[in-house]
């Protein structure tokens, strides 16, 4: 998996794969009711998605993409106008 930029914090690394709902679940309904139990791992296969490794929030996009390059360069300006007002005139 490439690294991937989070419009949220802003951070370029590798997501992490996130599964909703839980293991010990799925175990259990296999167990006590079989057509449940297939729904369930469906539910979780169909819903598994790919999250920030550092906000854990989903809707990381590629860093090359127009909006997240949009961003970045959002907020380099930011840092430099700062850097600059810092300094003085
Ligand atoms: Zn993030």
């Amino acid at each position: 998996m490439k690294p991937m930029f989070c419009p949220r914090c802003g951070v370029v690394a590798k997501p992490k794969r996130h599964t909703k709902g839980y293991f010990v679940i799925e175990v259990l309904l296999w167990c006590c009711l079989i057509v449940p139990g297939v729904i369930y791992s469906l539910w979780r296969m169909a819903s598994r998605e790919w999250v920030c490794a550092s906000c854990r929030q989903p809707g990381v996009i590629p860093p090359d993409s127009p909006m997240a390059v949009a961003q970045q360069r959002t907020a380099v300006e930011a840092a430099s106008r700062t850097r600059r007002a810092g300094s003085g005139s």
